[in-house]
């Protein structure tokens, strides 16, 4: 349920309801909106039976939200949340782009990758040092060698590092490297991973599973969010669909619902949404017109000699192309 505060709610009556609450056993979570402040309680609500919210001063009403997730909805919070990165506040309108190459290959790629982009004022820098891979015979990323060039990397070009963890044992190594923790498709429903990021203080980029409703896809950030880190970027990356003429099918429609139902920021992968770098610039390009809040692209120095997902990858010159034709659309005109 959502309580909504009054608005000359007095200090001691908001510490009286959080109380009550508490004392039923179930967790309150406060959103300040602008016009608003909000209570929502999670937990077993039958119990607020014996001892109900219902009259006590300085609530102005109660809302039952019947959706299965609850605290990402727009219900709960209708203000779009914006992330703070380093000082950059991703989600606040801006169309943003995350880039780098699917895996951190040498420190020699990475760090060119990342002079390259910074150069283009790029703020976020993507590369996989653990690699979840199809096969257990394709190479499987650097590890924390791959984590420590980033870092560096980043450092030097004043960057943001994205990678992702694919173990919550992994988080607490990881933690020092990367400004966001990715989670990858194949991991979306990875529950104890999903519990212990939503216990972590940095952001999360949570990517819809390949065979994922939309629905599950809100309830794994909810798991995020219910432990109270409430920093989390939604990424559409394709689905598997019978097509086989591309990677997966890249689901835009997701990203209208997502913006649609929640109020966090939604981004597109068109890298592994299609698998083919001759329609990552398009796809870009319709992302921004559906209101994504940016994109996340692969970007390689030498693509043919990449060592995971090279034809999706893109060159630099084919990057700087794509940024050029992003800015020149202007959305919503
Ligand atoms: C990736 O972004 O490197 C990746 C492995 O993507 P996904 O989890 O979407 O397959
Ligand atoms: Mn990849």
């Amino acid at each position: 349920m959502i309580i909504v505060l009054g608005k000359n709610i007095t200090e001691q009556e908001k510490i009286n309801i959080l109380e009550r609450i508490k004392e039923n056993g179930l967790t309150p979570h406060i959103s300040e909106g602008i016009e608003k402040t909000l209570i929502g309680v999670v937990g077993d609500e039958r119990i607020l039976q014996a001892k109900p919210l219902d009259g006590m001063p300085g609530i102005e009403k109660i809302i039952q939200i019947l959706k299965p997730f609850k605290l990402v909805s727009r219900d709960f919070k209708n203000e779009n949340t914006v992330i703070e990165i380093n000082g950059n506040k991703f989600g606040n309108g801006d169309f943003d782009f995350i880039a780098g190459p699917c895996s951190v290959e040498s420190k020699e790629q990475i760090f060119s990758t990342a002079k390259f982009l910074s150069q283009k004022g790029i703020k976020y820098l993507r590369g996989g040092a653990f690699k979840p891979r199809t096969s257990p015979y394709s190479f499987q990323g650097l590890g924390v060698e791959g984590l420590e060039y980033m870092r560096e990397a980043a450092r030097l070009y004043d960057m943001s590092v994205i990678s992702e963890v694919v173990d919550a044992r992994d988080i607490e190594l990881c933690y020092k490297f990367v400004e966001v923790f990715q989670v990858g498709a194949r991991n979306m429903q990875n529950f104890n991973l999903l519990r212990e990021l939503g216990n972590q203080s940095k952001p999360v980029l949570l990517k819809r599973g390949m065979s994922s409703t939309i629905k599950e896809w809100l309830m794994a950030a909810e798991y995020i969010m219910l432990k109270g880190n409430s920093n989390i970027i939604l990424c559409e990356r394709g689905i598997r669909t019978f097509e086989d003429y591309t990677r997966n099918t890249l689901d835009l429609s997701a990203v209208i619902a997502a913006k649609k139902e929640t109020h966090l920021p939604v981004i597109v992968d068109p890298s592994h949404g299609t698998g083919r770098k001759d329609m990552i610039l398009k796809m870009t390009l319709a992302a921004k017109v559906i209101g994504a809040d940016g994109v996340m692209v692969e970007v390689h120095p030498e693509p043919e000699k990449a060592l995971s997902d090279s034809a999706q990858s893109m060159n630099f010159k084919e990057f700087d192309n794509l940024i050029t034709e992003v800015k020149k659309l202007k959305w919503p005109q």
